[in-house]
């Protein structure tokens, strides 16, 4: 039974795909814990850093929570919650925010890529895109987790956690666990099935190259036969900077099917097969998340009922946690 303490959070910007499943939440599942042990959070206040609509919001939350629990999050073992149920994450996150700096903030890769799309779309930079990683540290150091399951595009913000955290127990002195990030050993980074050069996210525009945990094994199929491969010779190569089509449908198979990337490689002369058992895995995968879904969402009351019971016990945990970190500071 492990007893090192894990967070990781999902935000509620749009359905679950494949790459938050292979990503992070696969992670989330493995593992034995206890409920003090293991805390997971949708974390719904991350998703008005960008153009959002109130009722979406709100549902999505709850279909992600109904998704993490069909994928195998048992609430007996972890710790289920809504972030904005719990109002130490934004207590926490004001002291985080006199202890980092704006030049850090704006260092962000994800900012700078999301800062420029809200430009291009007119829509303004939210002022929380920007310090929305000092939110997340808060998620984290909350809860004094030593652990934080994500996937690639997660991990300058568990780095900067670290930062912010080092930092504020040098000032005030020793008052927060210093975390570090665990990817997954292959998928840590899942491509967009049409643009093999940009990651698989679930709040991008076009739904065509990206897997979602809901799509019928007809859609997944289509999704796969269609995915975009690399020219060239040589048949199928693992090589994800010259071939990151192909690349990314052997990081899926391994994933789904255990394996590495490059020995699966060998095993085939062309892409149509390669495509065909990476539909199948697929399939395979994601058919008792479905069914466990569907007998879920039949009963949203109880899903409620492991939220609510999920923020109280975090509730618990978290306010000593920051308590301590307002009277360190000088509050
Ligand atoms: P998204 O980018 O889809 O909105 P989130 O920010 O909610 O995802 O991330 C939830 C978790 O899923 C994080 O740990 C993140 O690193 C992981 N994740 C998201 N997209 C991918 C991907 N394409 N491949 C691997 N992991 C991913």
């Amino acid at each position: 039974m492990a007893t090192k303490r894990i967070f990781s959070g999902i935000k509620p910007t749009g359905h679950l795909t494949l790459g938050n499943y292979l990503g992070a939440v696969r992670q989330w599942v493995t593992a034995e814990y206890e409920p003090e042990c293991a805390l997971f959070c949708v974390v719904d206040l991350h998703a008005l850093t960008v153009e959002h609509e109130p009722a979406r919001v709100r549902r999505l939350s709850r279909q992600a929570a109904t998704l993490l629990l069909a994928a195998g999050l048992d609430p007996a073992r972890c710790t289920l919650f809504v972030q904005s149920h719990v109002d130490e994450h934004t207590r926490l996150a004001y002291l985080l925010e006199c202890t980092a700096t704006d030049g850090e903030l704006r260092r962000m890769i994800q900012y700078k890529e999301k800062a420029a799309r809200a430009q291009v779309s007119g829509e303004g930079v939210r002022l929380s895109l920007l310090t929305y990683p000092v939110l997340m540290a808060a998620d984290i150091l909350a809860y004094e987790a030593q652990e934080v399951p994500v996937g690639e595009d997660q991990q300058q913000h568990v780095e900067l956690t670290r930062d912010i955290a080092v930092r504020f127990n040098q000032r005030y002195g020793h008052t927060f666990t210093v975390p570090r990030a665990t990817l997954p050993a292959v998928a840590a980074r899942v491509m967009d099935l049409q643009d093999p050069t940009s990651k698989m996210g679930k709040s991008h525009d076009s739904g065509a190259g990206i897997v979602y945990l809901l799509d019928e094994p007809g859609v997944v199929r289509k999704k796969v036969m269609r995915a975009v491969t690399d020219s060239g010779d040589g048949g199928v190569l693992y090589d994800r900077r010259t071939r990151p089509g192909v690349a990314n449908l052997l990081d899926i198979l391994a994933a789904c099917t255990g394996g590495d990337p490059a020995a699966l490689a060998d095993g085939y002369s062309g892409y149509g097969a390669l495509k065909r058992d990476v539909a199948d895995a697929v399939v395979e995968l994601l058919r008792p998340v479905q069914e466990r879904h569907a007998e879920l969402a039949g009963d949203p009351a109880q899903v409620e009922k492991v939220l609510r019971e999920g923020a109280g016990r975090a509730r618990e945990l978290a306010r000593p946690v920051v308590d301590r970190a307002y009277r360190a500071i000088g509050l």
